[in-house]
This record gives structure tokens, sequence and C-alpha cells, in this order.
């Protein structure tokens, strides 16, 4: 989708839950954010880019029981573990907070607040898993059961397994104690439900105008049309953000993540010294364009709960909902206990952060599952990083350095320029499309035509060929040079550490991270000195 340039945008990523380290499967989302980000920057777009830990919910509280710490100390390790992995990616969020921190708790109390006021909020007895043996209520991740909808085993909250639908409390069968592995009994408990059924016309309407990918629209209106049921949005466990007015029950952590995003917002523009109601512009006053970044597994969070959420408590709804495809490690859903799981932490002692970035594009369509292996990604190394694009610059460079020392004089041919024109053109409609494949795809082939140009012209020998040799030697030198200048600035969004290296080999001035897309036009400087360059990438042995 087009955006509005005129509008400042709010990309967010979705919230990583920090019971445990980086694996691969998470990067889906968080790599292809921030490609976005790099080229709407690019492309001139005023970007914030947001996100934080997910700190809430039972899993954290079964990690730290089963640890005997506190799920501060949990939430501490890993939240510090995300934020190194993000650094050493290059993923360059402007704010990366906490849903447990004092803003998100108080936006979150007054979300729910109005939700109430606005007379959305109804309180129900109801049917809650029980554990006769614990003596105490079993809040989703507390209890394991069978799906009710597709019969595998399940979660107390979601299909995890199967069909991968969101349970409500009370309704998983044959439930067992997590902590005992008892059976458990239901037991009417009070609790606060959302009228979420209420919102369905909002929602059909709103899907039709949200932005994004297919996916994310298409799932969302086919459970909208089925049958929306209301939603229970507490929980009764003392870790969380306190319904308002009841000290014994917290606000379910689907109410509370996704309102980080707001908390985030308003913490980032705080740290920047805006005023105490700059974020209001984000997410009251429709002044700006909220893109969420997510994977397919929380859809039904972002494009259901969340906007309704939002309609019912008078906030601004997102406009575009970007889903990403789920990566599989040879074939197989992720499994820690299978060992079907690749660490990123381990993954950058071995390789290069972008050449993960890059491969993690490159390998499949953004909706598309990826499936990982170390055969495909030494494949994308090894064929098109090392023998195309570290090729080209390598070679290039080498001749340019050996024989000119410095940039050479010469004019910079139409063909040159109609197919850096025709690459801006792919990448633009790739990135808003969210099609990264076909935006590496798009300066790859650009990368291709380089290589041919070279080869092509023969340089090599027209560099024996006297004055008039060595000047038209000069200006392919200078043409191909061009090209590298524009691929830099073109896959800066996906490898931005290495293209600043190349940038740097280039000896260019000014800062590849920063600069402009117009800069592709922008004639190379003839008369610089060149560095002698280096190799930009390692082939990838198995
Ligand atoms: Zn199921
Ligand atoms: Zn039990």
């Amino acid at each position: 989708m087009n955006i509005p340039v005129e509008k400042p945008v709010l990309v967010t990523s979705a919230l990583p839950y920090v019971n445990g380290y980086c694996h691969i499967g998470h990067l889906r989302t968080y790599v292809p954010a921030d490609i976005y980000v790099r080229m709407l920057r690019k492309m001139g777009y005023d970007v914030k880019f947001v996100s934080g830990s997910d700190t809430h919910g039972t899993p954290i509280v079964l990690s730290a029981e089963a640890q005997g710490v506190t799920p501060d100390e949990v939430i501490t390790k890993y939240h510090a573990h995300f934020k190194q992995v993000f650094k050493e990616l290059h993923v360059d969020f402007d704010y990366y907070g906490r849903t447990d921190s004092e803003t998100n708790h108080r936006r979150t109390n007054d979300i729910v607040t109005k939700l109430i006021e606005h007379g959305h909020v109804y309180k129900q007895s109801m049917k809650q898993a029980f554990c006769t043996t614990c003596v105490r209520f079993l809040p989703d991740r507390y209890v394991e059961g069978t799906c009710p909808y597709c019969g595998e085993s399940a979660r107390g909250d979601e299909c995890d397994q199967g069909c991968g639908k969101h349970l409500e409390p009370g309704e998983i069968l044959e439930p067992h104690c997590k902590i005992c592995g008892n059976e458990a009994d239901f037991k009417d408990q009070e609790h606060f439900f959302f009228k979420l059924s209420s919102f369905t016309d909002f929602l059909l309407f709103y899907l039709d105008t949200l932005g994004g990918t297919l996916n994310a629209r298409n799932y969302a209106k086919e459970w909208v049309k089925k049958e929306l049921r209301d939603w229970c949005i507490t929980r009764s466990l003392e870790w969380g953000v306190k319904f308002p007015g009841r000290d014994d029950l917290v606000v379910y952590v689907w109410v509370d993540a996704p309102i980080g995003y707001i908390s985030f917002t308003e913490e980032l523009l705080k740290a920047r010294g805006e005023d105490e109601r700059a974020w209001r512009r984000y997410w009251k006053e429709d002044k700006a364009t909220i893109v969420h970044f997510i994977g397919t597994d929380i859809i039904y969070h972002h494009c259901i709960f969340w906007p309704a959420m939002l309609k019912g408590a008078g906030y601004s709804l997102p406009a575009v909902v970007v889903a990403s495809g789920m990566v599989k490690i040879d074939g197989k859903t992720f499994s820690k206990t299978r060992g079907d799981v690749v660490w990123v932490t381990e993954f950058l002692e071995r390789f290069h952060p972008d050449t993960l970035r890059y491969y993690l594009v490159a390998q499949s369509s953004h909706t598309k599952e990826l499936d990982f292996s170390w055969q495909s990604f030494a494949m994308r190394v090894n064929k098109e990083l090392v023998a195309i694009l570290g090729n080209l610059v390598y070679r290039v460079l080498s001749f340019a350095y050996n024989n000119f020392g410095v940039v050479p004089d010469g004019v910079i041919a139409d063909e040159v320029v109609a197919k850096i024109e025709k690459t801006r053109e792919e990448v633009i409609s790739a990135t808003e499309d969210y099609e990264f494949k076909k935006l590496v795809d798009a300066v790859m082939k650009l990368a291709d035509f380089g290589n041919s140009f070279f080869q092509r012209e023969e340089p090599w020998h027209l560099i024996k060929q006297g004055d008039q040799g060595r000047e038209r030697c000069g200006e392919i030198i200078k043409n191909v040079l061009q090209l590298i200048k524009a691929i830099c600035i073109l896959l800066e969004p996906v490898m931005p550490a290495k293209m600043e290296e190349v940038w740097q080999q280039l000896s260019m001035e000014g800062d590849v991270h920063t600069v402009q897309l117009d800069e592709l036009f922008v004639s190379i400087e003839s008369g610089k000195a060149l560095k002698e360059p280096t190799r930009l990438f390692e082939k990838v042995e198995l």
C-alpha cells in the first residue's frame, strides 16, 4: 500500500515474549520490519520504530516458579538478551521497552477503564479449570488438554499444536494441571468480558480498509464472518496489570501487550524531550500512519481484539498489518525438545549478521512459510552474496585501485542510468507491497548486470590500448562504480553493516544509513582516492 508521505509513520514489531532465548523464527518479523523502516526513511518518510518485551502472562510466571526466582528476574535476563541480539543484528528500534513499565500499567488502566465506561465490559461467572491437589485456579498455560475444535493437544489459551485457534478459559477439553499433572476440575469464578461480538460490523468494515498483507486481512475476515464470541479479559493471577477496582484479578496478557505499542511511543517521545501529549498525534488524533509487523500466528489478536479495543476506548486505528509466514527448520515446526531450532546467538558466532538478514528475506516471499536449512543458507551466501555481489565489488574495485588509484573520469551511460532507475522503481514497489524478496532480487539483478557490463566491455584489454583505450577503460570503470554505489544504497536496508563497508571502499562521503534514494543518480565523484578493497563475504562451508 502506498502510505502518505506527509504523515509521520509509526512502525511496530511484534513483542518477543521474554521467557527464552531468541531463535531465528523470531527474526522473520523483526528483520523485515527493520528493512521496511530503513527503506521508508530512504524514500523520505518520517518514521518511528518501536517494540519491547512482552512480560506478562502465565508462561513467565511458570518459568519463574520452576526456577525458584521472581518473574522480574526471568524478564530482566531475557530482555537484556533480546536487546543484545537486536543490536548485533542492527535491528535498530528507536525505542525498545517492557510491558511491565509504569507507563504501560497506566495506559492499560486508562484503556480498560474507558471500555468499562463505554459499556463494552460485563461481569459473568464462568467455569474455570481448578486443581484440587494444588488448590488453585489454572489460568491459560497452567492447564493443558485437548483442543475442542480440532482434537489436537492444546494449551489453556491456544491450540498450539493444531488449528492455532485462541482458546477461551474453560474451553479446553480433558484439562490437566501443568504443575502436578493431575486431572483438573471446573469451578465457578467471576470474570470480566469484553463485548467483542458487538464489534462484528465495525470489524468487517475496518478489515476492508486495512492495508498490509492479504493473509492478515483474509484470515481475520473469515473469523469475524463465522462468529465472534465475547472475550474474557481477566485472569486470577498476581503478576500483571490489575483490573481496575479488583486486587484479585489482572487483565489478560493480550490486553496489555499491544497497549505496549502506545506506551513505547509515549516513552520514546518523552525520552526525546517532546511534550507530554505528543503521543496523542499517533494514537488519538489520527495524525500518523500506524503499521504493525507481526507473525501469522497472532493475526487474530492484531486484526480482531486489538482494533476492537482501540475503537471501544476511542483510540486511533492501525492502517496496516503485515503478517510474515512462519519459519520451519528442515521442514519441521520449531521444537526445542526435538532440537529443531536455530539459536541466533550461536548463528552469529559463526556467520556475519548481514548474511542472516539477507537470507531471511531472499529465501521466500514474506507471507510464505520459510523453510530454513543449512544447505539453502550456504547456497544463498555462496551463489548470490559471494559469487554475484561480492565478486562485482571486489573485482571492479581491485581493478580500479590497481590501474587508476582514484575514481576515473567519464560520463555515466544512459544504459546504466536506465538500469538504476528501473531497479529503484522495483525496489519502491516491492517495499510498498511488503515483498522483500522482490526487493533483494531486483538489486541482485542490478549486480548481475554490473558483472556482465564489466565483462562485456573488457576493460582489461582497453587499458593496454594507449591513451584512448585507457580513457575509455576509465569511463567503463566509473560506470560500474556508479552501479556499485546504487546497489550499496539500495541494499543498505537489508545489509547495513556490509553496505557501510562498500560505501567506505568507494570513498563516499556522508552516511550510507541516512542517504536518500535521490543520491542514486548523483554521479560518483572523479578523482577521489580509492582504498585497497577487501573481500565482502566469505564462502560458507558446510
Ligand atoms: Zn485446535
Ligand atoms: Zn495441580
